[in-house]
């Protein structure tokens, strides 16, 4: 094997570094004897260049795994002495790091690996240790913007971390990025937050109908443009349809029940996007209960709004639904009525500005999947540092 080949095979970058010998010690582990050249040092201590020589070792580094077996390398480290103050230390090398057993490269594509799979499936495929890989991991600082852009977007999720069930997540909305992650959702850490970057470019920021939310951004940010994200408003029509579904639902014998319980996701289902059968099918339970009429046309009546308006006709349609809402005696839909009418400017911002909290889908399901894959993951700086670490490896594939 060529000797070229194989610095490249183990991604060495040290210009110094040959290769001495290949050989396979048996059919699973090839060995590579590698030494290296001779180099002018900078003594650690006092600053001092020297090239002298004090002595050498052998040390065994893990390398990369082989489709079948893997590479074991041997390396001949010098050792020099300063000549001004006489201590004596290891060349240093890109290779391998202090302390470390493994090979630079191997443990550069285990933290690769561990960007969207989970500590012990990219140990195990790198070959080392999951406690070594989340001591690597955990060493590596994410650097995250401080300077917040034009919009942004705050939400909250479930990560489970830190002691904290909710965490809060910052977004820039215009560059569907990640910008950090908070360890819970309370006023005063979003504040803090806030104070602590340069916010003096912020103009819109998008958020869910939480005052909390709201207070905190009016506190530290003034008076910037806030918008309601549509998902989040739109949610509490399907929520308060569900209820009507469910209290109708308890009135209903066992077979019945069943059958109610499963035509959810059909209920919730656009009605523009229905089929024949399908319209046949909600028709059959809607005659079921006058409630479950009501509430579902309430629904669709919403949904008309919001999939038909634009930013001129947003406020009028929205009044027509307001005033069909208040004739609804269901908890849900009153509530759903003064939601609205709180954040009435906020919602209708929604349609002036096509920003949209889409991303936290993502982000949720990259935290399902660590949570089911990922131990350790209750730390709140690890989750946040790999929730980083998977955007920006994406980013990096340019995917
Ligand atoms: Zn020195």
């Amino acid at each position: 094997m060529h000797d070229h080949f194989i610095i490249e095979m183990l991604w060495i970058k040290d210009g110094n570094v040959k290769v001495w010998d290949v050989s396979y010690e048996d059919e699973q582990i090839l060995r590579a004897d590698l030494y290296t050249e001779k180099r002018k040092q900078k003594c650690p201590s006092c600053g001092n260049k020297t090239k002298r020589v004090h002595g050498y070792r052998n040390q065994m580094i893990q390398g990369p795994r082989l489709v079948q077996g893997k590479v074991t390398v041997s390396l001949r480290k010098r050792r020099y002495a300063c000549g001004e103050c006489g201590k004596t230390f290891y060349e240093r090398l890109q290779m391998i790091e202090r302390y470390q057993r493994a090979l630079t490269s191997v443990q550069n594509e285990a933290l690769m690996y561990a960007a969207d799979s989970s500590f012990t499936t990219a140990a195990r495929w790198a070959g080392i240790s999951v406690t070594r890989l989340i001591r690597l991991f955990d060493r590596r600082e994410m650097k995250t913007p401080t300077v917040l852009p034009r919009a942004i977007a705050i939400d909250e999720f479930k990560g489970d971390a830190g002691g904290e069930r909710f965490q809060t997540i910052i977004v820039d909305v215009e560059r569907k990025e990640i910008v950090d992650i908070l360890p819970d959702r309370k006023v005063d850490t979003i504040k803090k937050y806030l104070r602590s970057c340069d916010t003096s470019g912020v103009e819109i920021v998008v958020m869910d109908l939480s005052k909390w939310f709201k207070k905190a951004v009016r506190d530290v940010l003034g008076d910037p443009l806030i918008i309601a994200d549509r998902f989040h408003f739109m949610r509490q029509v399907y929520w308060a349809l569900d209820e009507v579904r469910r209290d109708v639902q308890g009135e209903l014998d066992k077979k019945s029940r069943i059958h109610m319980k499963r035509s959810k996701k059909l209920l919730w289902k656009s009605h523009y996007d229905l089929n024949e059968e399908q319209k046949l099918k909600v028709e059959k339970l809607l005659q079921i209960d006058p409630k479950l009429r009501e509430a579902y046309e309430l629904k669709n009546l919403m949904e008309q709004w919001f999939r038909e308006s634009d930013h001129e006709t947003a406020s009028k349609q929205l009044d027509k639904c307001l005033e069909a809402l208040r004739a609804s005696n269901t908890e849900g839909f009153k509530r759903v009525r003064k939601t609205f009418m709180n954040w009435r400017q906020e919602i209708l911002q929604a349609f002036m500005y096509p920003f949209n909290n889409g991303y936290i889908e993502g982000v949720n399901n990259t935290i399902k999947v660590m949570k089911r894959t990922s131990y350790g993951i209750k730390n709140f700086e690890r989750m946040r540092n790999k929730i980083l670490w998977n955007q920006e490896m994406k980013m990096a594939m340019g995917s």
